[in-house]
């Protein structure tokens, strides 16, 4: 299809894509998306790299992440938007703030999901590195859209990668736990889904408990992992390198997607994580250093001054470019600072540090009793992984 083969990295993108648009007052503002795409190319971590405009997903593969009932719901309320059947929208997730209906949804929705299928399709006909941006959309269900996503092109684009490879694992950064993707594959030994987040207990969705670690053959493959409200960079990364790392190195995936939501980083309007960009980075860097193909994903992050930073950054991880030292001259920013990374470091308050602190410690401790032994890693020892 593409001349994948001879880079083996691919970026996937259209202007249409800006279509999925949620209204003008919504946080995912389709700029987020544009200005990150502008700024890559910009900096020129896209000058070798292959961009290709995406297709739709069709009716058959949105159906292998979302009930026929669901999808022809979709359909029906994008043609429908001044809807006189409220209770329709709500059945389904729409309605209010965070899923409102509007118009050409459906095909806004196949288009991004189309852009992670093309990508997964790439890396079986050899691609090594795909990134979309666009993409990432970790908490639709079965039949029910939320958390601003419609369908879920993560939960798409790895069962087509699963038709290729024996193994896939799922990345998720994204402040927010990976729910729905989570839900597609929880009783799947195959797909290990990994999320790493700020704790149910003051974030949206509510969920993703290290007890919610799946069930029957997949117990044990869905592994989440928590952190307090005011994390930052260093305790982030103690969960993400102590208790993440050593399981997915285990599971030896062939293939990884990886969703690289951006609401972590100090400034999000949405969260109370505080990492700055280059502590957002980490995790980033270490699953692209694992050598297995990677398809790279946006989500959230709503901060319009640094979501741009931190994707473009992150694509320069994911194509193994050096990493660019300042915006371009013109770059117009709403902050003094002018370089990619962020001074650091963010001020939190010492008690609010040490309750992060404990709450990283509980949960690493927690996932090295519950997982650890499912997938042969010693629980004592913190370098049985590596
Ligand atoms: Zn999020």
């Amino acid at each position: 299809m593409v001349n994948s083969k001879n880079s083996g990295h691919l970026f996937i993108y259209h202007a249409d894509l800006l279509g999925y648009n949620l209204g003008a007052e919504h946080p995912l503002n389709p700029r987020r998306l544009e200005l990150a795409v502008k700024l890559t190319e910009r900096l020129g971590i896209l000058d070798d790299v292959p961009v290709i405009r995406p297709r739709e997903a069709g009716f058959e593969e949105l159906n292998t992440a979302h009930s026929a009932d669901y999808l022809n719901a979709v359909k029906r309320l994008s043609r429908d938007t001044d809807d006189d059947e409220p209770k329709e929208a709500a059945r389904y997730g729409f309605g209010g703030g965070d899923n409102p209906i509007f118009p050409n949804m459906y095909e806004a929705s196949a288009l991004y999901t189309g852009a992670s299928l093309q990508g997964a399709e790439a890396i079986i006909g050899g691609a090594k590195r795909v990134v979309n941006l666009s993409g990432g959309q970790h908490h639709a269900h079965w039949a029910r859209a939320a958390g601003f996503c419609v369908f879920n092109d993560p939960v798409v684009a790895i069962k087509r990668l699963r038709q290729a490879f024996k193994k896939v694992a799922y990345v998720d950064v994204d402040v927010h736990h990976g729910d729905g993707v989570q839900e597609a594959f929880y009783d799947d030994p195959t797909v290990l889904t990994l999320s790493i987040h700020e704790s149910g207990r003051h974030l949206f969705p509510g969920t993703g408990w290290v007890a919610e670690m799946g069930k029957e053959a997949g117990k044990g493959f869905a592994v989440n992992l928590p952190v307090a409200p005011y994390t930052d960079d260093e305790s982030w990364n103690y969960v993400f390198q102590e208790a993440a790392l050593p399981i997915l190195r285990a599971f030896q995936p062939e293939a990884i997607c990886l969703q690289m939501g951006a609401d972590a980083h100090y400034t999000d309007p949405l969260a109370h994580v505080c990492l700055t960009v280059q502590g957002w980075l980490k995790p980033i860097e270490a699953v692209a250093a694992m050598g297995v193909p990677v398809l790279a994903l946006g989500g959230g992050g709503y901060n319009l001054d640094n979501v741009p930073r931190m994707w473009a950054l992150a694509s320069a991880v994911v194509f193994s470019k050096p990493l660019p030292k300042e915006l371009p001259p013109d770059w117009k920013i709403g902050t003094e600072n002018r370089a990619m990374l962020d001074p650091e470091p963010v001020q939190i308050p010492d008690a609010l540090i040490s309750i992060a602190k404990t709450t990283a410690n509980a949960t690493v401790k927690e996932i090295k009793i519950k997982h650890f032994p499912i997938h042969g890693l010693s629980s004592d020892s913190r370098k049985s992984g590596a």
